[in-house]
């Protein structure tokens, strides 16, 4: 698969649910840079070579007031293309904006349906709304993390969603430690949510790719909202992978592949994204 070029920016911390099952503590659910440290961003954004792809994650990316009224004005004026993770809560109103804005750049929506906060019917109504605004290639996925004891229930959401023509992702429930060890019933149900053998396009199972060659550090990286760089997700929580601060204006990307260190790689992203020779 070719390599896209990918930066996965938490653009803020703050998040306007509360999920019970959310991997983010309360305690790092927050913070968000200034107005001169989102124009640090752009201008580094603005510095890179070639056509990049960000995608934005919070917390939740709209709940920040900044996001809306500096980051995607800004962005819309850059040579990359965009990506989003939401939970989907914003207005129909902020949607529009955004859509007219840049919605001519977007790649992928992800939106999250977390039913603690939200109803389905709700949700689908707005996504369908969602939908309508942007281009036909555009490609939306619904991401629905694999509550244990509501699997059942998840069967009912997954035809209801992919009725409406989205896809349906699965998340395989994250720990602090790894993957959520589930019950031997819920065990017997997972394979009509996630399929027998499905690829990192079908469901995120937080799979390990130890010892095989990743382009993550050079041509994918992940952003924080205080300007660090990590090589990726796992690195950062294990602490490696460092490239540097935006701020600091001292980010510096490697140059070659290296054999995956970790045995857990907790977002598809950079398997979706070629960065990982299999
Ligand atoms: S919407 Fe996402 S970031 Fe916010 S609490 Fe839920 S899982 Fe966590
Ligand atoms: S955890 Fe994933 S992104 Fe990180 S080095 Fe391993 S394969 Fe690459």
């Amino acid at each position: 698969m070719k390599r896209q070029r990918t930066i996965e920016w938490q653009t803020n911390g703050i998040c306007n649910y509360n999920c019970s099952y959310c991997i983010q503590s309360p305690k790092y659910r927050q913070g968000y840079p200034t107005s001169e440290e989102i124009d640090k961003f752009l201008e580094f954004f603005s510095q890179l070579e070639g056509e990049w792809e960000i995608k934005m994650s919070g917390g939740e990316p709209f709940a920040f007031p900044g996001f809306m009224n500096q980051i995607i004005p800004g962005l819309a004026q850059l040579n990359h293309r965009v990506s989003i993770l939401t939970n989907l809560s914003a207005s129909r109103y902020t949607l529009s904006e955004f859509c007219k804005l840049i919605g001519h750049k977007v790649n992928i929506i992800s939106t999250s349906l977390h039913r603690e906060f939200v109803d389905l019917k709700s949700f689908l109504t707005k996504l369908k709304y969602l939908r309508s605004l942007l281009p036909q290639e555009v490609t939306i996925v619904v991401n629905s993390v694999l509550v244990p004891t509501t699997l059942t229930e998840l069967l009912e959401v997954k035809h209801e969603v992919e009725s409406e023509g989205f896809t349906y992702f699965p998340q395989w429930l994250k720990t602090k430690t790894g993957k959520f060890n589930y019950s031997e019933s819920d065990r017997e149900i997972l394979p009509l949510l996630i399929g027998d053998k499905p690829n990192s396009k079908q469901a995120n199972l937080s799979p390990s790719y130890y010892g095989y060659p990743c382009w993550a550090g050079v041509d994918y990286f992940i952003l924080d909202q205080f300007g660090n760089a990590w090589s990726c997700r796992t690195a950062k929580r294990y602490k490696e992978g460092y490239l540097g601060n935006v701020f600091q204006g001292d980010v510096k990307l490697w140059n070659h592949s290296r054999p995956c260190p970790y045995t857990i790689c907790p977002c598809t992203v950079p398997a979706n994204r070629g960065m990982i020779e299999l």
